[in-house]
């Protein structure tokens, strides 16, 4: 088909943004990389190139890290009271909301997004962020312990103090959320940053910087440096003088992310793929699990880690689950994200629009029936229909791996027990989320038990709260973010004991 995709108007803000010269901002200030090297950043809708990021490598991590080590030592910000801390995060939370719609625009013209999604989900969730995580920041006590064994008079207590140094890696698919959940809890914590974006997305996180510098930040608390992840992300991973790396992306480079930091031993957080199951019950509401699994899978173009990629259907109402979601497919209105009509933009880029149309070939190969979609959309940008494949099975490789695009497989099952249900849904390497969907509560919250997932959602898929803890079990990830846990992650116990004599 040859649809001609035209870009829609920017706003004036976004429009003044892109026809800025971007730098890296290092100690406070916007530079450009040392080597003086950038990088094109494209349009996925159109394939234009839409601006130049400078190329960061392991010279700019190095005066990053050095800026971030100096703010964290000293000055400002080490001295900082945690209601000031507090007051800075809120304020960040704040001028996100005063540019919101301008960090929307620029996060559907850089990644592909809708718009409408981008504006609600993606800035809407970065701002809740950090009005969320600024209240952690008066709340970080440690605790009086009472000795167990020992004689005499003691006053033992733990102190929790921030980590240090952290180096945050950020994947494509939400990026401007993505630092948003990274940056936020280190800040109340107390760490300074250097954030390394995607390549394929640096431009709300360059916007973002901006803001922060606005919103009074100390010089070196946080550090934005763009560039390849082979060598400003390796740089950072294994830097010497880096406390902590938190790191979201591919199973793959999380593995690689884990052998760098081994150096220095720097503590180590994961947020890695998924192939989340989606169970529909025949008991379900089946209006609503049939758009809401979905939703599960075309969300975001199925760039999610927690897409709902493998849907199983009990055999009674599989065909009723297949139609449904293949007319739910149909609806979908394709076009580039800046258009608020559309519901589907384009992958981010040419290589995953290469990974996504291969992975349906070798679906095809393998005998899976495409009963919608599982063609480009389109000779011009990345995009591809939304598809629902029907009679997977777990052999297949569609079945196996994180294809990352909007591409269901679907399978059905003629089991009543738990326990076989749970099986099948653990047949993966992966436990980032699961859905059940049914109206026996006993049977969700059972299952919910019996799931080897960090996140369970009943009735619904892709929940998201900053008081909700986040994170993998198995191959997708270390740790959790989000809520009281991802504290964890950003603090060190110290423990004191003083004999009173
Ligand atoms: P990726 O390579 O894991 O990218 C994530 C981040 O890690 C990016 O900032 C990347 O930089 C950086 N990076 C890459 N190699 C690195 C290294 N050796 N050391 C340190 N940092 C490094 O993911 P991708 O290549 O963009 O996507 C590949 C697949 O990953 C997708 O198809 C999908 O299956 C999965 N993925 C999962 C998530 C998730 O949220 N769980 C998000 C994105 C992708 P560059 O941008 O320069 O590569
Ligand atoms: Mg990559």
């Amino acid at each position: 088909m040859n649809i001609a995709i035209r870009r829609p108007t920017l706003g004036p803000d976004a429009t003044a943004f892109l026809a800025k010269e971007h730098k890296i901002l290092i100690d406070g200030k916007w530079v450009a990389a040392q080597s003086g090297q950038t990088f094109a950043v494209e349009d996925p809708a159109t394939q234009e190139v839409i601006g130049h990021v400078p190329a960061g490598d392991k010279a700019d991590i190095d005066l990053a890290v050095k800026a971030a080590r100096r703010a964290f030592e000293s000055g400002p910000w080490a001295r900082m009271t945690p209601r000031d801390r507090s007051r800075l995060v809120w304020k960040l939370g704040d001028l996100l909301e005063q540019h919101a719609d301008e960090l929307a625009e620029l996060e559907a013209l850089d990644n592909g997004k809708p718009v409408t999604n981008a504006r609600k989900d993606d800035v809407q969730g970065s701002i809740d962020m950090f009005h969320y995580m600024a209240g952690w920041s008066t709340r970080l006590n440690g605790e009086t312990i009472t000795v167990s064994k020992s004689d005499g008079n003691w006053h033992a207590y733990t102190l929790r103090e921030p980590v240090g140094v952290v180096g945050q890696i950020i994947p494509w698919n939400f990026p401007l959320m993505m630092a948003a959940w990274k940056l936020a809890p280190a800040l109340a914590a107390g760490c300074t940053i250097v954030l390394k974006p995607a390549e394929q997305t640096p431009l709300s996180a360059l916007r973002f910087g901006e803001l922060i510098v606005e919103a009074g930040f100390p010089a070196g608390v946080v550090n934005i440096v763009t560039g390849f992840g082979e060598t400003a992300g390796a740089a950072l991973s294994e830097h010497p003088d880096v406390d902590k790396v938190a790191f979201t992306g591919s199973t793959e480079v999380g593995k690689l992310i884990v052998k760098a930091a081994a150096g220095n031993l720097k503590r180590v957080s994961l947020e890695l793929g998924g192939k989340s199951p989606a169970i529909v019950f025949p008991d379900a509401d089946l209006d609503v699990a049939i758009a809401g699994t979905a939703d599960a899978i075309f969300y975001n173009q199925g760039q999610c880690c927690t897409a709902g990629s493998r849907l199983f259907a009990h055999k009674s109402i599989y065909d009723k689950v297949v139609e449904g979601v293949a007319a739910e497919a149909k609806k979908v209105r394709i076009g580039h994200g800046l258009d608020p009509k559309v519901n589907l933009g384009p992958l981010v880029s040419k290589e995953q629009h290469d990974r996504v149309t291969g992975f349906l070939e070798s679906g095809r190969k393998e005998g899976a029936e495409v009963v919608t979609g599982g063609k480009v959309h389109g000779n011009q940008g990345y995009f591809v229909e939304p598809t629902v494949l029907a009679k997977t099975n777990r052999d297949m490789r569609v079945v196996r791996n994180e294809i990352f695009g909007p591409v269901v497989c679907v399978q059905a099952y003629d089991d009543d027990d738990l326990d076989a249900v749970a099986k099948f849904a653990n047949d993966t390497e992966y436990g980032l989320q699961a859905s059940i969907w049914t109206r026996n509560l006993k049977v969700a919250h059972l299952l919910a038990r019996k799931i080897k997932a960090g996140t369970i959602c009943i009735n619904t898929h892709n929940f998201g709260d900053p008081a909700w803890p986040f994170g993998g079990y198995k191959q997708s990830g270390w740790g959790r973010e989000m809520g009281k846990e991802v504290m964890e992650h950003y603090t060190e116990v110290k423990s004191v004991a003083a004999k009173l004599v």
